[in-house]
């Protein structure tokens, strides 16, 4: 059975400077960058919200890739959610210099009928108090792939202790993964937040892949050997999307299908960091994402 997919998260306006190059008031945010990713694999609806300042033409990008808008709020009073960041020491490490939250101080999502509909739900990266209300919002019980980041772990970790037990599969990096789990090896950590309560646990670990905990067993999947390394921006939120999409492409979601989702995820989010903002990432397709797929494992068969 293939499912019905249901995207949140941030749609941002990002200002970002990397030690090449920098750009301003880019489209951005976990929902676009996961929308984008998951459209190569199955028909998306996105629940998000917009202000004032947001642009038809970035509208017309989403919808070129086919992504359903009707739960797509605009509210005009406010500005669209804004996010600074800066990558320092050859990429190494980002640092966040401004979040304006704006439009998702007053969200209250307002889910079409086919996006209640939903029964794969990917609760990207935002508030869980954002999370839950849209999870909540939707009928029946659907798979549930829950993406968080250091902000919300610090700032609204209960609520968030609340989400994880609903979740099918838990995405988060590597220093979140220990940061909510109080340990500082990544496999204990992985370990003590399935029993959280999480069915399954993905551990990204940056330029070197991911890592998936699940009763069934453990799988580590590499990274595609980047290159030309321009803007790391939105490769957890491309990696996450094209999970969603490919198992919402699936009729199963056992191991061995969340398995084949972590390749496609690393062959996508590879294919984001190659250009500011989405710009890449927009303008892929499935030829190209099947190409790194097939190299990844490649290189790490024998
Ligand atoms: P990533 O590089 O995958 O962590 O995602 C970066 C994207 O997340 C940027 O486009 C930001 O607009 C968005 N973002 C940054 N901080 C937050 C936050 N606290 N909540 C939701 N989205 C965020």
């Amino acid at each position: 059975m293939s499912g019905k997919l249901l995207i949140t998260g941030s749609v941002a306006y990002d200002n970002i400077e990397t030690p090449l190059d920098k750009t301003e008031r880019a489209l951005g945010g976990s929902a676009s960058y996961a929308a984008l990713a998951a459209s190569f694999f199955a028909p998306v609806c996105m629940a998000s919200i917009v202000g004032s300042d947001f642009a038809e033409s970035d509208i017309a990008r989403l919808r070129k890739r086919g992504i359903n808008l009707d739960s797509l709020i605009r509210d005009a009073s406010r500005p669209t959610f804004f996010w600074r960041g800066k990558y320092h020491d050859n990429f190494s490490s980002r640092e966040t210099l401004e979040v304006q939250l704006n439009v998702f101080e007053h969200y209250s999502p307002k889910l079409s009928d086919s996006a209640k509909d939903a029964d794969i739900v990917l609760l990207g990266n935002i508030s869980p108090g954002v999370q839950s209300a849209v999870l909540s919002e939707v009928a029946g019980s659907p798979f549930v792939i829950l993406d968080t980041m250091d902000l919300w772990i610090n700032t609204a970790r209960d609520e968030l202790k609340k989400l994880i037990k609903k979740a099918d599969i838990l995405i988060l990096n590597e220093s979140e993964a220990k940061m909510l789990s109080g340990d500082r090896n990544i496999i204990v950590s992985g370990e003590r937040l399935l029993d959280m309560g999480a069915s399954s646990v993905i551990i990204k670990t940056g330029e070197y892949g991911a890592m998936l905990f699940h009763r069934d067993g453990f799988f580590v999947v590499p990274a595609y050997p980047v290159k030309d390394l321009r803007d790391p921006t939105g490769a957890g939120d491309s990696f996450a999307g094209a999970i969603a999409g490919y198992i919402a492409s699936c009729p199963s979601r056992s191991f061995a299908t969340i398995k084949r989702a972590m390749l496609a995820g690393a062959a996508t989010a590879s294919i984001t960091v190659e250009s500011f903002s989405c710009l890449k990432l927009e303008e892929s397709g499935l030829d190209e994402i099947s190409r790194r797929t097939g190299l990844i494992i490649k290189y790490s068969s024998i």
